[in-house]
């Protein structure tokens, strides 16, 4: 069985990451969505709340678990019995780091495999921390994030964010 991590801080999940796992999925018997603490990026959204904006988005897909951790990320995957650690890159902007983090964490464990997944063309501009921006700014983030993830800013900011909420793309 294939066991695949996709490891990240999720803060919040965004379309972007909704189409790399389920992309993911597709090619998998098993992705475990693993959403770290990481206090150093200051979270907007507390792990409990992350977690839970995750499980509603991935609720419809049956081969999909979302768990939370802290330490190093390749511990976690030994510990879930994988041997895959999903990745997602926009160009520019990921490359780089990912590979530090890649070269770091291939000697921590040489048998963990990392996969990079190319971002789809409409999400190549899209990151937590601009959504976060523009909910501030009561902008529209239809077809950014899920609908319960708009709901969640706009209860973090206390601002109408301007979503049309009809639309359910998760
Ligand atoms: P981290 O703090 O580990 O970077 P993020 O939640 O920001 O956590 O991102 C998790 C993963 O999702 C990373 O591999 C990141 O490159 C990827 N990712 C983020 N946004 C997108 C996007 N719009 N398209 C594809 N991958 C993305």
């Amino acid at each position: 069985m294939t066991v695949a991590v996709y490891p990240g801080t999720f803060d919040p999940l965004t379309c972007g990451h909704m189409d790399i796992i389920e992309r993911t999925a597709a090619l998998m018997d098993k992705v475990i969505v693993g959403i770290y603490e990481n206090p150093g990026k200051r979270p907007l959204f507390s792990l409990g709340q992350r977690v839970n904006l995750v499980e509603q988005a991935v609720a419809g897909l049956s081969n999909v678990e979302v768990k939370a951790f802290k330490g190093l990320t390749v511990d976690f995957i030994h510990q879930e019995g994988g041997r895959i650690m999903i990745r997602g890159l926009r160009a520019n902007s990921d490359f780089e780091r990912e590979f530090e983090m890649a070269l770091m964490n291939r000697k921590l464990a040489p048998d963990i495999e990392l996969l990079c997944l190319m971002t789809s063309s409409q999400y190549q501009f899209l990151s937590s921390s601009l959504i976060k921006e523009v909910a501030k700014l009561g902008g529209c983030l239809e077809g950014m994030v899920p609908t319960h993830v708009a709901v969640a800013l706009q209860e973090k900011f206390s601002a109408p964010v301007g979503l049309a909420l009809g639309k359910d793309e998760v």
